[in-house]
């Protein structure tokens, strides 16, 4: 049984699926002589070194295409680029019918790419559909990076800001805290908040979800939302929130633009599986801004919560600077590639038929329904209905 990590070649990315800590795991899983292909420098980006994974036990291949050869399974953190795609190395080319593709697959936005996935013929497992259930926690990759994410991008805005942000009371004067607003409380935002309270700044946060309040209080920030009778019914299944209407997006806009003008950092992490962010900040809210405060949209890539901000791109508007990273588990590259490790062998243990050392997928099982895109070279899943080889 062969296990292939390659190295990622997609822009931005300097994350690694393996670890030389999961490498030992991987190989002791009860299966058919398990052997683990690294690709040369996979760990570069997150300071995992080929020796390294030498020492864990890995074997070192010395180009993609040798990597992949006849693996069984290919772990890896972001779909595979396709040269249509501009890839220099077509990573869809040499992977064997029916092995099994663990990674993120960008679902919701790259159906093309998921149609090439099913071309060929490869068993894709797709991270991001993980449900949120008790049994997923220790494989869901959204919520591991999230955690990063929110704590990288107060960290990043720390950095900008030109100001300290704990209240500081010297001799020569007294500088006052700094004020941060996160908005969209889920995984990343309260990270956000926590970060952001241990820097000593004094924060508050908004959602549209009722069970965030209670999560914000606790972090000892004050929660500023419109609490109104579609905010009570606002959460849907899994956690997630639902498009709030027109009628509510304008009282919260309001609510926003009279927040805002207070504050010195806004964190903003606001989404809503499969449609586009919800725009929270708007042109004329940035202009209202202090000069020299931080606004990060972490929601850049799903088309952004803040209107000004730009994918990969640092901004100003009017002394307001406005960070859009994109890819913020990669800018935190060696924690997220340990924990997102992590994710993927717990989802591979799953499939280990202990009897007979062979990797099943049973589809009946919620979590291998929920993941799986494409299987013997079509697309399976609910959600991608209509999308095909
Ligand atoms: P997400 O990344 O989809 O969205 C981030 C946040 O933005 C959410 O809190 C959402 O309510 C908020 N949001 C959406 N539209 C908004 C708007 N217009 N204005 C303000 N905020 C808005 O969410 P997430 O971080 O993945 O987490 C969603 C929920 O799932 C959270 O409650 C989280 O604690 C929960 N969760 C549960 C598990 C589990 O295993 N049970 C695991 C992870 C997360």
């Amino acid at each position: 049984m062969k296990i292939a990590i390659p190295k990622e070649r997609r822009e931005h990315e300097a994350r690694v699926a393996a670890s030389p800590d999961t490498v030992k795991k991987l190989l002791g899983l009860s299966l058919d002589s398990v052997e683990v292909v690294v690709e040369s420098g996979a760990g570069d980006g997150a300071a995992m070194t080929n020796d390294a994974f030498k020492a864990a036990g890995a074997s070192i291949a010395k180009d993609y295409a040798e990597t992949v050869k006849d693996a069984d399974v290919v772990l890896k953190v972001r779909r595979p680029i396709t040269s249509d795609e501009g890839g220099k190395t077509d990573e869809l080319a040499g992977l064997k019918k029916g092995c099994k593709l663990i990674a993120l697959m960008d679902p919701w936005q790259a159906t093309e790419g998921i149609g090439a996935l099913a071309g060929a013929g490869v068993d894709a497992f797709s991270m991001e559909f993980m449900p949120r259930i008790t049994r997923a926690q220790a494989m869901d990759v959204l919520s591991s990076q999230a955690n990063l994410a929110g704590y990288r991008a107060v960290i990043d805005a720390a950095a900008q800001f030109r100001r300290a942000f704990p209240m500081m009371m010297t001799a020569a004067g007294t500088v006052p805290p700094a004020k941060a607003l996160i908005m969209g409380a889920g995984v990343a935002g309260l990270q956000a908040i926590a970060t952001a309270r241990r820097l000593g700044a004094v924060v508050s946060a908004t959602d549209v979800r009722p069970a965030a309040k209670e999560q914000v209080e606790s972090l000892g920030a004050s929660f500023v939302a419109v609490e109104d009778e579609e905010f009570k019914e606002a959460e849907a299944a899994g956690g997630y929130a639902k498009e709030m209407s027109e009628a509510y997006r304008k009282k919260q806009a309001e609510l926003i633009a009279e927040t805002i003008t207070k504050m010195d950092l806004v964190v903003t992490t606001a989404l809503i599986p499969g449609k586009p962010a919800p725009k929270l900040v708007t042109a004329d809210m940035v202009k209202s801004m202090k000069p020299g405060s931080i606004l990060v949209d972490l929601a850049v890539t799903q088309g952004g919560n803040v209107e000004l901000s730009e994918p990969d791109k640092v901004v100003e508007h009017g002394g307001v600077t406005i960070i859009g990273h994109t890819n913020w588990p990669s800018r935190i590259a060696v924690s997220a590639s340990q924990m997102y490790a992590r994710n993927l062998l717990n989802f591979l243990q799953l499939m280990v038929d202990k009897e007979n050392k062979t990797l099943t997928v049973d589809m009946e099982d919620e979590i291998m329904k929920a993941t799986c895109l494409t299987r013997e070279g079509k697309v399976v899943h609910p959600n991608l209905e209509g999308v095909s080889a």
